[in-house]
């Protein structure tokens, strides 16, 4: 038997046949209309059916598409079903999610402008011009990171790096170093700070709002052991903006690091209907945004923004001999920005969809998913048997059906998904279980909502 090392990589008839079975499934995919919303089975089931794929000679693409087409994907939730509700949900535009085929194909690589200026100056123009829909200043960037949790993280490097000089400087570095943020913000900053070794000091509220007057007193507290303050812009519970122009001030008098976490909620600045909520986010020094979320990009994207992108740079860049080409020139190389190297041009099916459909599509899909989170509270206001948690803000309506227990819920939502009627997750709010829609998707309609509130009769 001759070696055929090049087998994989030669264009030939195999070759041929292998994308046009790809592409072949991609575009059905893409343009159906009646993708089940499908549901996990047990691991063991799985293995079952799907046998052993992974061998010494290889099942061939045929069969491997097919088992990916009949028994994996249908064992994957849709989560651009306009009846996913649960978490936050994900609905790429159709020009985003072909436009990631492109990326694939194109073999981008997007961590240096040596290497993928081209892909890095398309990125840098949706970078910007967020920036300044955020109001923050011309020379404001950064860099399209995998999702909130590595943005949110990589911000925070970046801040304390920036207060560890300072204190250096002066003499004053403290023992421990703390970020002030809302008890209800997300479970990713607890994170950074574990990775970070560093202490969080969640301050609680009444309203799940973080307001000035509450950081002020956590910094007095804290003094200068204090690098950031996180506002939340849209918890991922309740859809809660904090006041961000009052802690901008708390911060702004104690010299404090502002970063605003946005991963689900900034993109509603988009919306004439909403953008007054967020007031004071152009007075951060760094934001994050997840374009994966309500900005109709396909999984994974969070575009992290610095006011003052040097402070970032100078935080992340990794030195190593065989990186002295890159990293001893001013040019703009993503990599520098965040915690990471290697990576994929993520922000191009953003750029793509911008540039196809323009950003004004892009406020009307938004404002529609606040005003049917609206006109759904209203609706669970009038229905006898249920109770509005609290008047949604953003696209999260949080609601409870009276005298229901957790079991309730859960046997609910579990037979919602079995009936691939919906996926609608139990949540929970200062211990009582509830039932949540994250809407977000324009395909979700008035009576997919009433028809699933039906259901809880
Ligand atoms: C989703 C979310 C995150 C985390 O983002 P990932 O992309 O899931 O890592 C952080 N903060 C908020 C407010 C979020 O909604």
């Amino acid at each position: 038997m001759t070696a055929q090392p090049s087998r994989m990589h030669d264009v030939t008839d195999e070759t041929r046949a292998i994308v046009d079975l790809v592409l072949d499934y991609s575009h059905r995919r893409l343009l159906s209309e009646d993708t089940p919303l499908d549901k996990p089975l047990p691991a063991a089931e799985l293995a079952r059916l799907a046998g052993a794929t992974v061998t010494e000679s290889g099942i061939g693409a045929r069969k491997a598409l097919g088992l990916f087409e009949h028994v994996l994907a249908p064992s994957c939730i849709t989560t651009d079903d306009p009846r996913y509700l649960s978490f936050i949900p994900s609905a790429p535009s159709k020009a985003a999610a072909a436009f990631d085929l492109v990326v694939s194909a194109s073999a981008l690589y997007g961590g240096s402008w040596l290497e993928g200026a081209g892909a890095v100056h398309a990125e840098n123009e949706v970078l910007r011009w967020l920036a300044g829909e955020f109001g923050l200043p011309a020379g404001a960037g950064g860099v399209f990171v995998q999702g909130g949790t590595l943005g949110n993280l990589s911000a925070l490097v970046a801040a304390r790096e920036a207060a560890r000089d300072a204190a250096d400087a002066a003499g004053t570095r403290p023992d421990r170093w703390r970020v002030v943020c809302s008890a209800e913000a997300h479970s990713s900053i607890a994170s950074a700070a574990r990775v970070m070794d560093i202490e969080v000091v969640a301050v609680p509220s009444d309203d799940g709002v973080l307001r000035g007057d509450a950081v002020r007193t956590a910094l007095e507290q804290h003094g200068a052991s204090v690098f950031a303050v996180v506002a939340t812009a849209g918890s991922t519970n309740f859809g809660i903006v904090d006041d961000i122009a009052g802690i901008a001030d708390a911060a702004a008098d104690h010299g404090v690091w502002l970063h605003i976490d946005g991963a689900y909620g900034l993109a509603a600045m988009l919306s004439p209907r909403t953008r007054h909520l967020f007031r004071g986010v152009e007075r951060a020094d760094s934001v994050i945004v997840d374009p994966h979320k309500w900005l109709f990009a396909p999984f994974d994207a969070c575009a992290l923004i610095y006011r003052d992108p040097e402070l970032g740079r100078r935080a992340h860049t990794q030195h190593a001999e065989y990186l002295d080409t890159l990293t001893e020139t001013a040019d703009w190389s993503p990599s520098d920005f965040a915690a990471h190297l290697t990576r994929r041009p993520r922000g191009l099916p953003l750029w793509f969809s911008l540039a196809t459909y323009g950003a004004g599509v892009y406020r009307d899909a938004i404002t529609s998913a606040i005003d049917l989170a609206q006109q759904i509270a209203d609706e669970i206001e009038r229905r006898p048997g249920f109770t509005l948690v609290r008047r949604p803000q953003l696209g999260v309506v949080v609601f409870e059906r009276d005298d229901w227990e957790k079991a309730d819920y859960d046997r609910w939502s579990a037979r919602l998904l079995d009936d691939q009627h919906a996926f609608v997750t139990p949540s929970s709010h200062a211990g009582r279980t509830n039932a949540r829609f994250a809407i977000l998707n324009p395909r979700t309609s008035f009576a997919h909502l009433t028809g699933i509130l039906d259901t809880m009769a």
